[in-house]
């Protein structure tokens, strides 16, 4: 008896070991380089921020606008009191030489929210304004190629979103993962021709603002926002198999999945009195959802962090802030 109790200890030891011990197997570090300042486009209040695969960055801004108070009236745009934004709100700079490509979107939105550029370079935006969902060709934003939900009209159907927040697209099916999103709790599936396919939501805890969406091999994962969690789900049954929650990360404003290095990158917002943090997870399968990383910048606040975005071969880490700010990050991963 006495020789099996020590056996179980050992295995019990071995196994605690195992898991301390793997931060250490798979270091990472993450190296604050620099605050980007473009100097020919003015960026002001950034929704959302992705980057091409040729380190062409995106910025979906708001321009003057700001999200207030009277912005909307219960879930709908203030139109008595607001109008459309008639400043450029998308602005396409090159990543290493912060010089302008494209500048343009004036007269067309009311208050963007999330960019993403999917594996065949299309442009994916969202406003929460509108309640829409769009997709450009990166060289023509002035007539959608697509376009989800109803102008003005919040719901929660087939045709409708509330206030969606971020897109996905899967590489091999084309399948388009809405996060939907601030009175939603769900992620809403369309398929690549924009048929709704299914909602997915987390049955056992609703998704608290779903503010962040990103594909994860199998996974789709999605930022509960107000809960401070990351919830994925396989994407062909919408069924949840992984939530990923730390004390580090009381909320998460934005989530970004790193194939490069198999990590999620995650950004606290308001933080119940912490300061705002990066968070490195480990998205490998034997160790999903492991934190790796803590990263607070000494001399940047990330408090007002609204989206992230990753180089293709990914070395760099961008974060856009609300309040206008864009960072540059240098992440390693030693294998
Ligand atoms: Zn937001």
């Amino acid at each position: 008896m006495k020789f099996l109790l020590l056996v179980t200890f050992a295995i019990v030891l071995a196994a605690v070991d195992l898991n301390q011990a793997s931060p250490v197997k798979a270091p990472v570090s993450i190296d604050y380089m620099a605050r980007l300042m473009p100097s020919d486009v003015e960026i002001k209040h950034v929704g959302g921020l992705d980057i091409d695969a040729n380190d062409n960055m995106i910025i979906f801004h708001r321009g003057s606008r700001v999200w207030k108070a009277d912005s909307f009236i219960g879930n709908e745009f203030n139109r008595q009191k607001y109008g459309v934004i008639d400043e450029n709100v998308i602005e396409i700079i090159d990543a290493n030489t912060l010089e302008s490509r494209v500048s343009t979107g004036a007269n067309q939105f009311y208050m963007p929210h999330g960019v993403t550029v999917d594996s065949d370079g299309f442009v994916w935006l969202t406003d929460v304004g509108l309640h829409q969902v769009f997709k450009y060709d990166a060289r023509d934003f002035e007539k959608p190629l697509l376009t989800l939900g109803t102008k003005f009209e919040s719901g929660s159907d087939s045709q409708h979103f509330c206030k969606p927040t971020g897109v996905a697209v899967s590489k091999s099916t084309g399948d388009i993962y809405v996060s939907d999103g601030y009175c939603n709790r769900r992620i809403a599936q369309f398929d690549k021709d924009g048929r709704f396919v299914r909602d997915i939501v987390d049955q056992e805890q609703p998704m608290f603002i779903v503010h962040s969406i990103t594909l994860v091999n199998n996974l789709v994962c999605a930022a509960s926002r107000e809960d401070g969690r990351i919830v994925c789900f396989d994407q062909s049954t919408g069924k949840k198999v992984s939530t990923i929650q730390n004390e580090h990360m009381k909320t998460v404003y934005a989530i970004e999945y790193d194939p490069v290095n198999e990590v999620i990158q995650a950004v606290t917002g308001e933080n119940h009195g912490q300061p705002s943090t990066g968070l490195t997870f480990d998205a490998a399968e034997s160790n999903f959802g492991n934190l790796l990383s803590v990263w607070k910048p000494k001399h940047v606040n990330l408090a007002e962090v609204h989206d992230i975005a990753i180089s293709y071969d990914g070395g760099r880490v961008f974060t856009g802030q609300l309040n206008g700010e864009l960072d540059e990050f240098f992440f390693e991963r030693k294998y």
